[in-house]
């Protein structure tokens, strides 16, 4: 199914599909149940054009490479091209604000990273950034007091609050973007708060943005 960056009736935004930049370590909770270290600069990883689908399809996970692990995270999406941008140019490119998942293959991500390699074949396959709907900016009050849960069979598996970002959206991506040109139609996923666990086939998943969306899929094999 192709996708497209749908807006909250299920339009087509009509902004092109193009890259996921992701930053890795953003919550302190999570960096903890990782056994992780703080980063002195962000740190960023990227998912292709391929990696994005549409969650409200399915949540659809490898089955032959070892876990497959939820990350819930504010997904940003941008409309406009961004290099070197100051904090404002950064806010005024933000088209709206969504969740995405930011599947990860955990063993392995924990096999390249004792290798020292990327991250890239336990983060970027096929599929593995599926997006909400986006809400428009103007829409959202205030982009550091976002609340957003991730349910899985009916339990609260994590539960996020922007405000506990380590780096904050707006010059999170304004950073990002003194490294390389971020480009209308980029998303961008912001970090998972702590409960990373196991998907598997057949399970319910719940995302909810608060105040503003909740919807339900389910995950199945790819
Ligand atoms: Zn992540």
């Amino acid at each position: 199914m192709t996708y497209y960056h749908q807006n909250d009736k299920g339009q087509d935004i009509g902004l092109p599909v193009n890259k996921v930049v992701c930053v890795g370590r953003n919550y302190l909770d999570h960096i903890n149940e990782m056994n992780s270290t703080v980063s002195e600069a962000p740190l960023l990883f990227m998912k292709p054009k391929a990696a994005m689908c549409n969650i409200a399809n399915a949540v659809a996970i490898p089955t032959t490479m070892g876990p497959c692990h939820n990350e819930l995270e504010v997904s940003v999406l941008l409309n406009r091209e961004l290099k070197n941008a100051n904090e404002e140019e950064a806010k005024n490119a933000i088209w709206g604000i969504g969740l995405g998942l930011d599947l990860t293959l955990r063993e392995a991500q924990a096999a390249l990273k004792k290798d020292g390699q990327p991250w890239e074949r336990a983060k970027s396959f096929d599929n593995s950034a599926p997006l909400s709907q986006f809400v428009p900016i103007s829409a959202i009050n205030d982009l550091d007091d976002l609340h957003f849960t991730l349910t899985i069979n009916g339990e609260v598996r994590q539960q996020g609050d922007t405000s506990l970002m380590l780096n904050k959206i707006i010059p999170l991506i304004a950073h990002m973007s003194t490294i390389f040109t971020l480009d209308a139609g980029d998303v961008v996923l912001t970090g998972t708060p702590k409960g990373v666990g196991p998907l598997l086939p057949g399970d319910n998943v719940s995302i909810s943005l608060q105040g503003h969306f909740t919807l339900d899929t389910k995950v199945v094999g790819q």
